[in-house]
């Protein structure tokens, strides 16, 4: 059950109307049975929290929260390379 903002800063309660729900595979932990654990777990990022971060999945690290724009906007990477 989701209570509360997958931002470990934030602390905005759930609400299924705002923000964006994801859901990532789990995998079980040593020594648990796979089939008693469920597959599946949900991540919730409120509206604040969704327009500046995003959740994604690592196969080494796990769920991870990254800022949406690490790289700099397409137009920063604009080069002329060639004068008008
Ligand atoms: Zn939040």
């Amino acid at each position: 059950m989701i209570f509360e903002c997958a931002n470990p800063d934030c602390s905005a309660v759930f609400d299924h109307r705002n923000g964006v729900l994801l859901r990532f595979p789990k995998r079980a932990s040593d020594g648990q049975n796979p089939a008693s654990t469920p597959a599946v777990q949900h991540f919730w990022l409120c509206a604040v929290c969704s327009q500046t971060f995003v959740l994604e999945y690592k196969d080494d690290q796990g769920v991870v929260l990254s800022l949406r724009w690490e790289k700099p906007p397409l137009a920063k990477q604009r080069r002329v390379i060639a004068a008008a």
